[in-house]
């Protein structure tokens, strides 16, 4: 969320920003609905400085009937009083729905528009490869090597869910080992975080649990909902704390599975694991001071590299254009990765995601921090980065590692895991 105050000081900046971010809110609203909360405020405050000299009055009333003329002045008052603070509690709430809408201010340098309009930043080491075979889809060598079961995953619990089967149960857990152990090496502190967490947090970090396109599932006369990435839990792990400044940067990688209804998303291709109601996910998560945060982001760009060009999977980096950043995103990084598979004869598709949310969701979250020896809290600065989401890292890896004879080589990097260099 952006500083009220700042919304209020810079209303054309706001507007021009929504509009280059493509989400429609109405900045002169708030301008309009704070100046009458602003009235309504000093209306109650003056009513109620009014009553209390009506109160001091009354123990000199000269006599009873001054007394019941002062008591009825001083409760006319008073009642006034509590309409002003009324609607402006009504201004207040008002105004605090059409500010959560408001995204977070954009980096200069992010390109404008929308998913199409995404700048090809750099290619990883690994270049695309070059089959002299028609190459499978990982649905296809699923099908091989008894690898996945969304006939199953379906019967238990809608189309969409799946088991995985054999060595892919192993891949999934290599994958997961395997960027949990990079990320320990680098000074990320692992953690397994709780599949569920309170509709304040999810709002908090920006999700929101309720509406018609939701992606979250929310367990019905409760105030829970199922996780879509453990960004959300990491996030809410510090709300309403103060950190200090020499605390600072806190990294964190935790281990989650993510739930998404998906809702809005048929007709997109969603091949087999590619875009599905559950996965797990190893996912980055900083707090930073606010001069750390663009250095950070820089940080986990390079981690996600790293851990692509580990398994031997071709990518592309893309700087996401302003329309597709969300809310809280000031700037968003996406690796794809080349899925041989996907479309016609391979496309890319995207495999992780990091992002720098400035102080968009401290301020939701209420996560500060204090400089040794100064005065007051400041918010902090989060953000979040896929090291590995496994559906979609599998589809890469067993899709660009398929052999002529069907079988599938695994990448150096997770063998130990594994304890195979190969599927089938
Ligand atoms: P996000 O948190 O939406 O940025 O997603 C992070 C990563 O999770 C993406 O880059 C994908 O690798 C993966 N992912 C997101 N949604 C799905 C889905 N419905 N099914 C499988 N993987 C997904």
């Amino acid at each position: 969320m952006l500083d009220r105050k700042f919304i209020l000081q810079n209303a054309e900046l706001v507007r021009e920003n929504c509009e280059r971010r493509g989400v429609p809110c109405d900045v002169d609203r708030i301008v309009e609905l704070d100046a009458q909360r602003v009235t309504q405020l000093q209306l109650a405050q003056d009513l109620n400085r009014q009553a209390n000299e009506v109160s001091k009055q009354i123990p000199k009333a000269s006599d009873n009937d001054q007394r019941q003329e002062l008591i009825a002045k001083g409760r006319e008052l008073r009642e006034q009083k509590d309409a002003a603070q009324k609607q402006c509690d009504e201004l207040e709430d008002q105004i605090l729905a059409i500010q959560t809408l408001i995204p977070n201010l954009t980096h200069p340098d992010a390109p404008t528009g929308g998913e199409d309009d995404a700048k090809e930043l750099s290619f990883g080491a690994t270049p695309k490869p070059e089959f002299d075979f028609k190459p499978l889809d990982h649905l296809q060598l699923g099908e091989k090597h008894d690898l996945f079961d969304f006939e199953g995953g379906a019967r238990v619990a809608g189309a969409g869910f799946y088991f995985l089967r054999n060595a892919a149960v192993r891949l999934d857990l290599a994958l997961q080992q395997f960027a949990i152990s990079f990320l320990s090496d680098r000074g990320f502190t692992p953690v397994s975080t709780p599949d569920l967490a309170l509709t304040s947090v999810l709002q908090g970090t920006g999700f929101n649990p309720r509406g018609p396109e939701t992606q979250i599932y929310s367990i019905e006369n409760t105030e829970l909902n199922l996780v879509a990435t453990a960004e959300i839990t990491l996030g809410g792990m510090m709300s309403d704390q103060t950190l200090a400044d020499t605390e600072l940067p806190i990294k964190l990688c935790g281990l989650s599975h993510c739930f998404r209804t998906e809702a809005g998303a048929a007709g997109r291709a969603s091949k087999g694991l590619y875009r599905v109601h559950q996965f797990t996910k190893v996912e980055m998560f900083a707090f930073t001071l606010p001069d750390q945060s663009d250095a950070m982001h820089e940080e986990m760009k390079s981690l996600e590299c790293e851990l692509f060009d580990a398994l031997e999977v071709p990518y592309r980096v893309v700087d996401t254009a302003s329309g597709d950043l969300g809310g809280p995103a000031y700037r968003k990084y996406d690796l794809e990765a080349w899925m041989p598979g996907r479309g016609d004869g391979g496309e890319w598709g995207e495999v992780t995601s990091t992002s720098n949310c400035t102080d968009y969701q401290a301020r939701r979250l209420n996560t500060r921090y204090k400089v040794t020896g100064e005065k007051g809290t400041k918010f902090l600065h989060t953000l979040n980065g896929t090291a590995v989401a496994t559906g979609r890292a599998m589809i890469a890896v067993i899709e660009n590692h398929q052999r002529a004879d069907g079988s599938i080589a695994v990448p150096k990097v997770l063998q130990p895991w594994m304890g195979c260099d190969v599927i089938g």
